[in-house]
């Protein structure tokens, strides 16, 4: 769908997927005015394909263009797009347990020109591919790799905002971590500081013995995960407390030597919820050993899943049928 200053979005077009054209000149190119969400569709067992919360994975889109400079687009307008997507070749959703189709929706600034302003042309665009199941043979815990030498995201900077920037960014801490035999790079609020931001991909949560969840607040640097909402809300739902602050390293490894800390999870849309094993840092690691994956982090996986697949019921209406069976 296309956006311009002067006449709003336009009306949505489906093409067969390929290359699309692009001017040199595109702003997008230069000045890096890109956002994007990541979001799955699945199908149930009456045949019925289903989005997980899209009209959130809309909102944060818009929050994202707002920081960004970048147009919003209207809820309904991101949610039919991808319906009209989705609805073109039904049978790319896969059936079966752990399968679903992920999509792509994303934004790009598209107009020709090399001054440092806000382009004035926007393109929105949603590609789709099948996905099979994050963890084959089973949820694995993994290690994480603290990254003591870089930061995601400064203070006032764009951490809050799902832009390709921020990736781009992660790319040499995620390596590092794979240097170190880690699948995913722990971020600190600053290279200097301790207190806990979020994963390469992902939000963290530590359980407490008591069953208390405790996550980091959203400070400004963090993404707002659909997944860590619908977790906490889950969570409540089981009489289970949830505090949403400041959390350090420093907290975790006392918390794990003393027995009040038990379980450490990550979440978002590709795994659901990814247990830890491990936190290693230079100078220490925090394991868990054999205790994890723990009891709670497999039991909100196991709903939180549930509702997905429709396998279990949705108390919150958090599905929306985007094809009919
Ligand atoms: N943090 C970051 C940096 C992410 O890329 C993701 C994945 N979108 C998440 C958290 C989790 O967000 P969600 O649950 O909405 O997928």
């Amino acid at each position: 769908i296309v956006w311009t200053k002067a006449d709003g979005w336009q009306t949505p077009e489906v093409l067969p997927y390929g290359p699309i054209p692009m001017d040199p000149a595109s702003s997008v190119l230069h000045y890096g005015q890109e956002i994007f969400e990541g979001m799955k569709a699945y199908r149930h067992a009456d045949g019925a394909l289903v989005a997980f919360r899209p009209e959130e994975n809309a909102r944060r889109l818009n929050e994202s263009a707002r920081r960004l400079s970048l147009p919003e687009i209207p809820v309904e307008l991101f949610v039919a797009a991808v319906r009209e997507l989705v609805e073109i070749d039904a049978d790319w959703v896969p059936s079966g347990a752990d399968q679903s189709l992920y999509l792509r929706p994303f934004m790009i600034a598209d107009e020709s020109f090399l001054g440092v302003r806000a382009a004035e042309r926007a393109r929105f665009l949603v590609i789709a591919s099948p996905a099979g199941p994050y963890f084959t043979g089973g949820v694995k815990p993994v290690s994480i790799w603290l990254s003591e030498t870089h930061s995601r995201a400064g203070r006032g900077g764009t951490g809050a905002a799902k832009c390709g920037g921020n990736y781009a960014a992660s790319l040499l801490p995620q390596s590092e971590a794979a240097a170190h035999g880690c699948q995913q790079v722990l971020f600190t609020d600053s290279a200097t500081d301790d207190t806990i931001d979020e994963l390469g991909g992902m939000n963290l949560f530590l359980v407490r013995a008591d069953g208390t969840l405790v996550t980091p607040r959203l400070n400004g640097n963090i993404l707002n995960g659909i997944t860590r909402k619908s977790l906490i809300q889950l969570a409540k739902d089981r009489g289970l407390a949830v505090e949403e602050r400041d959390v350090t390293v420093r907290e975790w490894r006392a918390g794990v030597e003393e027995g009040t800390i038990t379980e450490a999870f990550a979440c978002g849309t590709a795994a659901v919820i990814t247990p830890i094993r491990e936190l290693k840092t230079a100078d220490f690691t925090i394991d868990f050993g054999d205790a994890a994956p723990g009891p709670i982090t497999l039991s909100l996986r196991e709903e939180l899943t549930g509702i997905q697949f429709g396998t279990r019921e949705d108390p919150h209406g958090w599905i929306d049928v985007l094809v009919e069976a």
